[in-house]
């Protein structure tokens, strides 16, 4: 009975319960108008921002009529350390022949997520470990029979599908290739440096985005360890530094293709590295702010909306505007998950199972707060059946499209296909399946532990404009607005798109809420196996 639409009243409104709602525009405007405004001075964590934000956030669930997430509170603190890495000096690399000297920001940049004034990497042997992969489901393992223990591992972004296709998921970059796997892999496999060399088509990104980002401060959580079960070193060597490296060891640069291929074995370089890198501390104390609407019948089992409240806050100023508003990321999200909340909370026939809505923390910090949770979860992740993320609307008006971030991960996607139809649109997948985007917002958090994560984008094939204006506006937007201070709302904003895409949201849950299924992972979901191990078997 797919076309079964059923009705449901609130207030005066007659609405089709499954595919739209009376999501109250004006109310959303006003919500996103507010958080994106200057006197929130663009939402960073420890600034009189955040401060602004979590009262609002509060104030508004407690309006809507939501109970405290957390106990008899709204709030879940989330202890951060900041940690700003300086290398003491190149890193040199030795070799039996001579010596390569790299300089910093230039051909390499290294932090320590090591809560640790100074620490130093001595003489650490260098191991090229080609994509340094250990993927059960794809047969793949570049650490078999090694011991990297104290070594430093030299690692290639993305994974091996980019240049074979029969490989892993092939174009479609799997959370292998992702920098940060590269990271956790390395910790987990013992070694002390990781460094990852650069390639700009396989990052999805150039050499000056790595430099920027490794010019500032890191926050991490912190942890009982202090960060020590993580490499002392983290960081990239640009192509040519590789290169260099190659040179030094004696080995063919062809090594980089034959990587790809099934059957590659690591290769011990034969050169050697030290470094010392001071490290200046701080830490502090952010908040993810959550509300909990309980279910009637099946109250103990539990969908969780997200968004990021937080953004870049003020920095260096573009065109005489310091502050980064953050109006599209993310206050659109932001906005949405108070809408939805208010629109939860009114409907006349309550959901069976619990929603929880959780703005969280230091998404642009690296999804922190959403680590948090995932990692200290206020209610069982065996008993979470999906999270649905919001994350950075973009305002082009209605769309005969939308996009479905990481298609052919779980099956809410089939969830979300079902109520697009009935609204006339069709799903697609990302626009560029290699540059890994399931893994950069907050759901990937709720993924890692085996939670069913929805994370949809807008579409751009623009009901009233046609698709390349859409896919122009997309472009102008990233050009011009992403993560820049003229991320700004503006009274010429279409929101009508945004809403549709609310609806959609909206009916994804509101159907979970009254079923009794737990959704699962897609065959070839790196995800699967950690779901399977018992979560939501109930
Ligand atoms: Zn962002």
């Amino acid at each position: 009975m797919r076309l079964l639409i059923f009705f449901l009243f609130i207030g005066n409104y007659a609405f089709a319960a499954a595919d739209s709602v009376a999501i109250d525009g004006k109310a959303f405007t006003k919500h996103i108008q507010i958080l994106a405004s200057d006197a929130f001075e663009g939402r960073k964590p420890f600034t009189e921002g955040e401060k602004k934000t979590v009262a609002y956030l509060k104030a508004e669930f407690q309006k809507a009529g939501l109970q405290p997430g957390n106990g008899k509170s709204y709030f879940q603190d989330v202890p951060m350390v900041n940690i700003a890495s300086t290398p003491a000096g190149p890193l040199v690399l030795k070799g039996k022949t001579g010596t390569v000297s790299l300089a910093n920001l230039t051909d390499f940049v290294a932090t320590s997520p090591h809560v640790q004034n100074q620490v130093k990497l001595n003489d650490s042997e260098l191991v090229f470990v080609g994509y340094g992969i250990v993927a059960p489901e794809y047969n793949w393992n570049d650490y078999a029979g090694l011991d990297v223990k104290g070594k430093t591992v030299v690692v290639m972004v993305n994974d091996p599908g980019m240049i074979d296709s029969t490989l892993f998921k092939g174009n479609i970059m799997t959370y292998y290739g992702r920098w940060t796997y590269k990271y956790e892999e390395a910790a987990r496999q013992g070694a002390a440096g990781v460094l990852i060399v650069h390639e700009s088509k396989a990052a999805s990104y150039g050499w000056s985005v790595i430099r920027s980002s490794f010019s500032k401060s890191k926050m991490h959580l912190q942890t009982a360890d202090n960060n020590k079960s993580r490499a002392v070193l983290e960081g990239w060597i640009t192509q040519d530094a590789a290169k260099n490296l190659f040179k030094l060891a004696g080995v063919s640069p062809e090594l980089f293709r034959e990587a790809g291929v099934r059957g590659f074995k690591p290769v011990k370089l034969g050169v050697t590295t030290s470094l010392v890198i001071d490290n200046q501390i701080t830490k502090s104390t952010s908040q993810n702010v959550l509300a909990l609407l309980p279910g009637t019948t099946r109250r103990n089992e539990y969908i969780i909306y997200t968004s990021h409240w937080d953004h870049l806050g003020k920095s260096e100023a573009i065109k005489g505007d310091s502050i980064y508003n953050g109006a599209s990321d993310n206050a659109s999200g932001t906005a949405a998950l108070l809408e939805m909340a208010e629109v939860f909370a009114k409907l006349k026939k309550k959901p069976a199972r619990s929603i929880l809505f959780l703005a969280v923390t230091a998404e642009e910090q690296g999804l922190l707060g959403s680590e948090y949770y995932a990692t200290h979860p206020v209610f069982p992740l065996d008993k979470t059946v999906a999270n649905i993320n919001m994350d950075a609307f973009i305002p082009l008006g209605r769309t005969k499209d939308v996009v479905l971030v990481g298609k052919g991960q779980s099956d809410l996607e089939d969830y979300a296909a079902a109520i697009a139809s009935r609204q006339g649109r069709t799903i697609r997948g990302d626009f560029n399946p290699s540059a890994g985007s399931y893994f950069r917002s907050d759901h990937f958090n709720f993924a890692k532990v085996g939670v069913p994560a929805l994370y949809l984008k807008t579409g751009v094939n623009s009901v009233k404009n046609g698709e390349a204006w859409g896919k122009a506006q997309l472009e102008d937007h990233n050009l011009n607005r992403y993560h820049a201070p003229s991320d700004e709302y503006s009274s010429s904003w279409d929101l009508s798109g945004i809403i549709e895409d609310m609806n959609l949201l909206f009916a994804v849950g509101y159907q979970l809420s009254n079923e009794s299924t737990f959704p699962g992972w897609k065959t070839g979901s790196e995800f699967k196996a950690i779901r399977e191990k018992g979560v939501g078997k109930k």
